[in-house]
């Protein structure tokens, strides 16, 4: 990707808040990070993808965002967009290992309470 990092902040700016709750995304706080659905690329916060998990489509627009059976709290954080709200006087490597270690909770909790 050869984008200045003016067209990305361009192409980002539609999606600086939550498609769900319209709450502005936050580096700093792990539920407001922002999660893109696979199919129609609505962004939402992470607070919103787990109240949603359960359904299969996108709340905006009824697309459905199952596939490849990945489940929907495991979809990726959009770290370009997140990147946006980055505090430079956090570490981004220590900031993305939290959020791996906050998502393999998420899995683990979703593996118990369905088995
Ligand atoms: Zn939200
Ligand atoms: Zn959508």
């Amino acid at each position: 990707m050869s984008w200045s990092n003016q067209s990305i902040q361009s192409y980002y700016r539609d999606f600086l808040r939550c498609a769900r709750c319209s709450h502005d995304f936050e580096y700093e706080n792990p539920l407001y990070h922002p999660i893109t659905l696979p199919t129609c690329h609505h962004t939402m916060c992470r607070k919103c993808i787990n109240i949603i998990r359960n359904e299969t489509k996108c709340p905006q627009d009824q697309i459905s965002f199952e596939i490849n059976h990945t489940p929907i709290d495991q979809l990726p954080t959009n770290y370009p967009l997140l990147m946006s709200f980055y505090d430079s006087s956090k570490s981004y490597t220590a900031a993305v290992n939290d959020d791996l270690q906050h998502i393999t909770a998420i899995v683990h909790s979703v593996r118990k309470s369905s088995s």
